[in-house]
């Protein structure tokens, strides 16, 4: 079985997260399109920068370990 990108859980289906982190990138990337329409272009980086930088309280907890797996796989979007 494949391992989700973010933890130790079974990701299965050949899926880079497992459900929880599945979830929480989801809401990423509706937040981000939020974003991309206020400030007119940001980079997926450089979103994930910003995020990363708020308090953990704004993000969660599964969303930071998201950003922190997508963080360093740069090349994908
Ligand atoms: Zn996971």
């Amino acid at each position: 079985m494949k391992k989700c990108a973010a933890c130790a859980r079974e990701s299965g289906d050949g899926r880079k997260y497992c459900r929880y982190h599945a979830k929480a990138l989801e809401q990423l990337k509706s937040h981000y399109d939020s974003w991309v329409e206020a400030y007119g272009g940001i980079s997926w980086q450089d979103y994930l920068q910003r995020l990363q930088k708020m308090e953990e309280e704004t993000t969660g907890q599964w969303v930071r370990e998201v950003i922190e797996a997508e963080m360093k796989k740069k090349e994908e979007v």
